[in-house]
């Protein structure tokens, strides 16, 4: 068999609600919580139980958002500035011959909402209406490899990037009760430098924007620090 068909068991809610400030990869920002919501028939209390004593999960899912445009065997990698390319096996890009993610996430909590059943998860890097085709507990045993090699993404990415906030939003995000991890959110994501390679050279001032929850918003750049200028609610 060469063609095989699989079944959405569930969707993600998450805080980002486009690819731009999704970080590169699970657990950098733990901050980031999110919701796997799974429908029936997959939403019976039979099919997660025991999932509770594992901290961590492995997310199968679909590149959804990209998945029409298609893949080629070289890729540019961010890591190494969108400059170098790499074969795409080599690689973690969303552009490939099946449009299929892997993520490890932290389990939070497990309830159930009516006729669904939602896994509450946090550190995750995951588009919102990211479709999932299975979890996998994460086990330490077989699945934490302290030797092995990461070839040219051997550890965390990290910058130098600074980043402070306005008095209005600072004030905004001290009034979302709801999101209380809202500025720390911001100040991770900001940390990471979302920019694209190309921009990160540029050295005037640059505006940004982007959706957090359903919240938008606005910053500067200039040389390494962010400034958020501006959070409002969206309509
Ligand atoms: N951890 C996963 C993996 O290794 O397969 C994803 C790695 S990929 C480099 C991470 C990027 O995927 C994020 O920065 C985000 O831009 C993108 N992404 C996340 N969810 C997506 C989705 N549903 N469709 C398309 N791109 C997505």
């Amino acid at each position: 068999m060469s063609f095989f068909q699989f079944n959405v068991i569930g969707t993600v809610e998450s805080p980002y609600k486009q690819k731009f400030a999704i970080p590169r990869q699970p657990g950098l920002i733990a901050e980031a919580r999110g919701k796997l919501v799974l429908d029936p028939p997959y939403a019976d209390d039979d099919i997660v139980r025991g999932i509770e004593s594992f901290s961590h999960l492995w997310l199968v899912f679909v590149f959804h958002e990209t998945a029409s445009k298609g893949w080629s065997p070289l890729v540019r990698p961010p890591r190494l500035g969108g400059n170098t390319r790499k074969g795409v096996f080599a690689t973690r890009a969303t552009f490939r011959p099946n449009p299929i993610g892997l993520s490890v996430v932290k389990l939070e909590r497990v309830y159930r909402q009516q006729e669904k059943l939602v896994l509450e998860l946090s550190g995750i890097d995951l588009l919102d209406g990211t479709p999932i085709l299975d979890i996998k507990p994460y086990l330490p045993y077989a699945d934490a490899l302290p030797g092995a090699a990461g070839g040219f993404a051997d550890s965390a990415p990290e910058t130098r990037m600074a980043v402070s906030f306005s008095e209005q939003a600072r004030d905004f995000c001290l009034a979302q009760h709801a999101h209380p991890e809202l500025a720390m959110l911001i100040e991770k994501v900001l940390k990471q430098d979302p920019r694209p390679s190309y921009k990160k050279q540029r050295d005037t001032e640059q505006h940004y924007g982007m959706t957090l929850y359903h919240f938008n918003i606005k910053w500067t750049v200039n040389g390494e620090h962010n400034h958020v200028t501006e959070i409002s609610q969206l309509p």
